[in-house]
């Protein structure tokens, strides 16, 4: 029999996010999600997608991700589809960080556990549970392969010019500091798609891409190779996004350490989760800011343009750093269904060839699609992202030695 399914497994330290795929069309047999694993009321959500069946919930005391992962093997079994199953090829990680060194999806070994085990320092909070979740479901099934995708490989083709801070080249270097970006399984996906959808091969383009969630970041992609990300070291630099204050003037940081006696963890939590939508306006789900733009709300108007002005900086520098632009590609929470975002972040750059057509733009749907009029020089999409289908399709790629990317 052979073996075309790949579990796709994103673990965060306390939940693990899975999806179970078949390579053979790339449909969905199963998704679900563990939270709060090692609290007292930890929850799983299980849907079987393939026989169309309604979701499952548990509540009640997952102690570990070992428990976690096997509460979730029993949940697929009673589809027939638990890890013990032959059909399953591989399982595909998702790790956030992979430095330098992981420029492509990796087998995983003992080496690339030990590297990025090394990568922890600058990566504190998500590369432990990655590692966790990779430890346990390795050890459910050691003769599988298992692979790591990592959210930086994507950005590994960035030019020196744009991985680089300026800073002391010595002191950046002796602690690993420059521009890693992040989101890069999205942004190398939509990227590609877009390509797809405008009927050329990814070398033939160059795409801006602007992946808009609740963390977002834009990427300079030029002829499927990126150039430039707005995220760096870590995932705090660039655009506003919904907790995070994105760019600012890095003497914000001694200020509020010198005037207002703050500590480097208060201001890490201030700037990573008191801040950009949420600390402008105190919400930072964008539903909820247009419902108060519509109504009048000044602090919600001003969170709104902020986000814009920045969205729009990066699209001019992204522009300026491509020279040439085909297409600008709206993804994730935001970018794929808040019109009033897209239009306001292109409005104004039609000298720059980029116009969004308002009744394309009103309609909703989850196909890529164009929403520039004919007569622009640049096209406008909107594509939807899946950062686990392209897990799952690197996965799938690299254990069958071949290279099917969609
Ligand atoms: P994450 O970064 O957590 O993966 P998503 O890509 O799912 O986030 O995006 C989540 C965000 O998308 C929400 O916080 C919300 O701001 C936004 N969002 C989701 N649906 C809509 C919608 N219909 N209109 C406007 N914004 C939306």
């Amino acid at each position: 029999m052979s073996s075309t399914r790949v579990l796709v497994l994103n673990s965060g330290s306390s939940s693990v996010k899975y999806q179970l795929l078949d390579m053979r069309d790339s449909s969905r047999l199963a998704a679900g999600l563990v939270e709060r694993i090692g609290e007292e009321t930890s929850r799983l959500e299980h849907t079987p997608l393939h026989t169309g069946g309604e979701s499952r919930e548990w509540t009640g005391t997952i102690a570990d991700h070992d428990a976690a992962l096997k509460a979730v093997s029993a949940e697929l079994a009673k589809d027939g589809l638990g890890l013990d199953s032959p059909e399953l090829a591989a399982i595909g990680h998702r790790v956030v960080h992979g430095g330098r060194r992981f420029t492509e999806p990796t087998v995983i070994d003992d080496a690339v556990l030990a590297e990025i085990e090394r990568l922890i320092p600058v990566a504190p909070l998500h590369n432990p549970a990655n590692l966790t979740g990779i430890r346990t479901a390795m050890a459910l099934r050691p003769d599988l392969p298992q692979v790591a995708v990592f959210d930086t490989a994507f950005h590994t083709t960035m030019p020196e010019s744009a991985a680089r801070y300026a800073i002391d080249v010595e002191t950046a270097d002796a602690h690993r500091i420059r521009r890693y970006g992040f989101h890069g399984t999205s942004h190398a996906y939509v990227s590609r798609a877009t390509a797809k959808l405008l009927g050329k091969a990814p070398e033939e383009v160059n795409v801006i891409v602007l992946h808009l969630g609740n963390g977002a970041s834009a990427s300079a992609v030029r002829g499927g190779r990126c150039v430039d990300t707005s995220m760096g070291l870590t995932p705090l630099e660039g655009l506003v996004m919904g907790t995070r204050s994105g760019d600012m003037d890095p003497a914000v940081i001694f200020h509020l350490m010198r005037v207002g006696g703050m500590s480097a963890d208060e201001i890490d939590s201030l700037l990573n989760k008191k801040s950009g939508l949420i600390g402008l306006c105190g919400d930072n789900d964008m539903r909820e800011i247009r419902r108060r733009v519509d109504e009048g709300d000044e602090r919600a108007q001003l969170a709104f343009d902020i986000y814009i002005h920045r969205l729009k900086k990066y699209i001019g520098a992204y522009y300026a750093v491509l020279g040439k632009v085909d297409a600008v590609a709206f993804t994730a929470g935001v970018g794929e269904n808040a019109a009033p975002v897209r239009e306001a972040a292109v409005a104004g750059l039609e000298e720059l060839g980029l116009a969004v057509d308002a009744e394309l733009n009103a309609v909703r749907g989850s196909e890529p699609r164009l929403i520039s009029p004919e007569y622009a020089r640049v096209a406008v999409a909107v594509v939807p992202t899946d950062e686990e289908l392209e897990i799952a399709t690197q996965t799938y790629a690299l254990v069958n030695g071949s290279s099917n990317l969609t």
